[in-house]
């Protein structure tokens, strides 16, 4: 199954020419998941070989406008894109958020009068007070839902931290689980982490000819688990020639943010294969990011050295840093000192660092598992993995 993640939009606060605001879009099998929606993201969209009618799922970080003032305006877009089906309803579009996006969405779309083709359910996150100051907190009247839905919208869920885990549990399907898990930030954000379930290893089919085993019903057995016996009365269990589960990939996608907040976000992000963090601004200006909620490379760097990530993917950087195709000689925000930040906490631990630009796209290959059987036995059995 391909899968690759874009990035739309790279630049934290506004969007301008250079830089879109946050908005990043995982694709699995032609199926879109959208993170976050800043301004523009919809045209940000026009521009890429994405295509907006295949977002089914949608997660917002926070409530800043610079993740989120573009979702109203895309819902619209793609509802006026959309055929309706008189045989078939559309189904119905997931948007995962913190507290008070649903009355966010409900209150613009209704105040503007804006009808969706489709229907869509809004499922909040519970904030919680370690997630940013005091002041940051929303109030209960802020977010409290009165009134009736709008006219397409359907009950969402309440997603409450899982104190076991230290994370919300948003949903799992055949393919993927999906969890969020709480940030620091100047308002309540959190990160999400998408894993795929690991895929169940294959027969070993040269092992078992060399036992003499050919294909047919005994296969299906050691498939399913069972044991068969050999004609010389040596019992075969499935664990000797199955190959091992390929494990799956593991995006995460942190929303802003200057500091994790408890286990969960080192135990959802451990070992995975892709971790996107913010880096505001560079190192020298850590105070300042810090006091806006915001993180620094070396700061995202420590995030990924503790999750013991693969490759650490830097966005959300300030306006003043330029895409590396725009930079001048002599620039004073050299948007590569930001990449060379990171890469200096990381050095030798192999974590791999990549800039986010608008459009770039990463591709994330399957993982693959090679085996090894010893010809004179089936014990000792070695095996390495291998990204591909
Ligand atoms: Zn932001
Ligand atoms: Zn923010």
């Amino acid at each position: 199954m391909t899968m690759d993640l874009t990035f739309l939009g790279t630049g934290s606060a506004y969007p301008s020419p250079h830089r879109g605001a946050s908005a990043l879009v995982l694709r699995t099998e032609g199926e879109c998941w959208l993170f976050d929606c800043g301004e523009g993201t919809q045209t940000q969209l026009m521009k890429s070989q994405l295509r907006a009618s295949r977002i089914t799922k949608v997660f917002i970080s926070h409530l800043h406008g610079d993740h989120l003032f573009g979702l109203p305006g895309l819902l619209c877009t793609v509802s006026l894109q959309t055929n309706p089906n008189p045989t078939q309803a559309l189904p119905c579009l997931d948007i995962y958020g913190p507290t008070g996006l649903r009355k966010y969405l409900r209150v613009t779309l209704g105040l503007t009068g804006s009808q969706l083709i489709f229907p869509y359910a809004v499922h909040e996150l519970e904030t919680l007070p370690d997630q940013s100051p005091p002041e940051g907190q929303l109030s209960f009247e802020m977010t409290s839902e009165s009134g009736a839905l709008h006219p397409q919208e359907q009950l969402g869920r309440r997603v409450s931290l899982d104190v076991s885990t230290d994370c919300y549990m948003l949903f799992q399907d055949k393919r993927f689980v999906v969890k969020a898990f709480r940030l620091f930030h100047r308002v309540p954000s959190f990160g999400f982490c998408v894993q795929e379930h690991d895929r169940p290893g294959r027969l070993n089919t040269e092992l078992l000819k060399e036992l003499g085993l050919n294909p047919g019903p005994q296969y299906g057995r050691l498939k399913a688990g069972e044991p068969v016996t050999l004609e010389n009365g040596r019992v075969l269990l499935s664990g000797e020639v199955m190959e091992e589960a390929i494990p799956g990939r593991k995006i995460c996608i942190l929303g802003d943010c200057s500091a994790i907040v408890g286990d969960g976000p080192l135990k959802a992000c451990h070992r995975a294969d892709i971790l996107v963090h913010e880096a505001t601004l560079a190192d020298e200006q850590q105070e300042k990011a810090v006091e806006h909620g915001h993180s620094t490379p070396k700061m995202a760097a420590a995030v990924a050295l503790a999750c013991v990530a693969q490759k650490l993917v830097l966005y959300h950087f300030s306006q003043r840093y330029k895409p590396c195709a725009l930079q001048k000689e002599g620039d004073d925000d050299d948007i590569l000192l930001l990449k060379r930040q990171a890469e200096d906490a990381l050095q030798g631990s192999g974590v791999d660092v990549t800039l986010a630009e608008d459009f770039l796209t990463l591709a994330i290959p399957l993982k693959r598992l090679s085996l090894r059987y010893p010809i004179n036995g089936l014990h000792d059995i070695e095996t390495h993995s291998i990204i591909a």
